[in-house]
């Protein structure tokens, strides 16, 4: 990174500058359609304890048996991280109590976990690149939920989530910022839904992150961390790491020490608060899963796993620039959800690309951001942006003609072509109406048309105002060359 943008990414206290350090488990949950160690649904939504089978219930005698599905989703997410896959992996308790635990303990792997270091490579909004490095990815069980809002004197307990497969993926304390640790979700979870190993949705909680930060003098060691616990969305991770670098600076340059503990973020308020301190930490008296052998993965298994993987936004990107000559900036764009990407490729084939990535990026995304919408749901499908991209291309219809058959699609729906000729939408390339419309307008303005010699920016009025005469069908450049010839230009 150069010292330029490193710079502007300190922190600027009373005494100095600061630099904020960042590293984060993100705990992803894995598809698949059982759970880790039961054959019980992960269906969200369902009534409480609808998807519950005796393991998650933990009745006594029950055996864990491992989900083949949720390892490969494990190893695949692994090989998406450039991590090492570890042929050898252990399955640990992590003992504690808790109303929603029943097991008493959570299955989770601890000192061998299936995935080894990897790394992320992470575009900031500025166009710099970070690599991010990853420590590791385990898997583990979900907890299930209290319920304390549906009985005045009881608390309840759905066990729906127990024992949902989840990864944790854990960095290096590698990130500087609260803009770089939203980018490196971000990309996480494109990364993510690429691989379809984790759908990303942070609303319903199926991905969320555990926040650590500490700051330092720049060039100094590493201060000491403050974890901030199962902040669930994007937005209000930033908030917690501007929040929390601000209130540790304000300690230290008091005078003061941070003390290492556990804080929760309130979005309401925009703070952390202590949840509880390294006194009162657990033990969890991790040991090995006697109920569980080490799980073994083979060479072969995890080749063919690498062999399937899809082309990832990274590959996608570098494909996009080097094949389509698009900017860096439209390439994240594109890429940074694989139905968008998709949605692309289909229109550039065989076309412009600049102009196809144009249209996708202004006309679409932002009709879709306007009405909330996802480009699964978009009332303009590729093959009809194609056709309107065609009829465009080949002077049918111009520029601005083309938006306006955009809406209509939109909103009605239909062929492009059809809705052209059924609607009178051609352009007009017949000079002689050109002109004939050009000769009333410059009539009825002799005294602009006198001055337009000496002032040129003339020219753009009377172009205007022959669009609008012509219902915006007329050809733009016949416009143009026919009139600085009537105006002398
Ligand atoms: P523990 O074993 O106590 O959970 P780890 O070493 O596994 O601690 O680190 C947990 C997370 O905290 C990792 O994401 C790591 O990058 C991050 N981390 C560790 N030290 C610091 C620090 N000084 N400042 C910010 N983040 C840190
Ligand atoms: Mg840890």
């Amino acid at each position: 990174m150069s010292a330029r943008a490193q710079s502007s990414r300190l922190i600027k206290g009373a005494t100095g500058d600061w630099e904020v350090v960042i590293g984060m488990e993100v705990h992803a949950q894995v598809t698949s359609k059982a759970k880790l160690f039961s054959g019980a649904s992960t269906a969200f939504g369902g009534p409480p304890n609808a998807h519950v089978s005796l393991v998650d219930a933990a009745m006594p005698g029950m055996l864990p048996v491992i989900n083949g599905e949720c390892v490969r989703q494990a190893v695949r997410t692994g090989l998406g991280l450039k991590a090492r896959i570890n042929r050898r992996s252990v399955f640990d308790r992590k003992n504690y109590f808790y109303p929603d635990l029943p097991q008493g303990y959570q299955i989770s792997q601890y000192k061998s976990p299936i995935v080894g270091e990897g790394e992320v490579t992470v575009t900031l909004p500025d166009g710099e690149t970070v690599t991010v490095g990853i420590e590791r990815l385990h898997l583990e069980q979900d907890a299930g939920k209290s319920l304390h809002d549906q009985h005045p004197t009881l608390s309840f307990v759905d066990l729906n989530r127990s024992g949902v497969a989840l990864m944790e993926i854990v960095t290096k304390p590698d990130l500087r910022s609260a803009e770089e640790a939203k980018a490196f979700v971000a990309k996480l979870r494109t990364i993510l839904r690429y691989l379809g190993t984790c759908d990303g949705d942070m609303e319903k909680g199926n991905l969320r992150a555990d926040v650590n930060v500490s700051v330092r003098r720049p060039g100094e060691p590493l201060g000491t961390r403050c974890e901030i616990k199962n902040v669930n969305s994007i937005r209000f991770i930033g908030q917690a790491i501007e929040y929390e670098a601000r209130r540790q600076i304000a300690i230290l340059e008091d005078g003061g020490t941070i003390e290492q503990e556990t804080r929760l973020f309130d979005p309401a308020k925009g703070e952390t608060r202590s949840m509880r301190n390294k006194e009162e930490a657990h033990d969890y008296r991790y040991f090995p899963d006697p109920d569980l052998l080490p799980l073994e993965l083979t060479e072969e298994e995890i080749e063919a796993l690498r062999a399937d993987l899809p082309e990832l936004p990274d590959e996608k990107r570098a494909r996009f620039i080097r094949d389509y000559g698009l900017t860096p900036y439209d390439a994240d764009v594109l890429v940074a959800e694989r139905a968008t990407a998709d949605y692309f490729e289909e229109v550039a084939k065989g076309r412009d690309a600049k102009t196809a990535a144009n249209w996708v990026i202004n006309e679409l995304f932002g009709r879709l951001n306007k009405e909330g919408k996802e480009i699964a749901d978009a009332p303009v499908s590729a093959a009809q942006l194609s056709a309107i991209l065609d009829l465009m291309a080949e002077g049918t219809i111009s520029g601005k003609i083309a938006k306006e058959l955009f809406e209509i699609v939109w909103s009605e729906g239909g062929d492009p072509r059809e809705i052209v000729e059924k609607r009178g939408l051609k352009q007009v390339t017949d000079l002689g109406a050109i002109e004939k419309l050009i000769d009333e307008i410059v009539a009825a303005n002799a005294d602009k048309a006198a001055q337009a010699k000496a002032n040129p920016k003339l020219l753009g009025w009377f172009v205007g105002q022959v669009m609008k005469a012509s219902g915006g069908k007329a050809n733009p450049q016949a416009v143009n060359d026919l009139l600085r010839q009537k105006l002398g230009l």
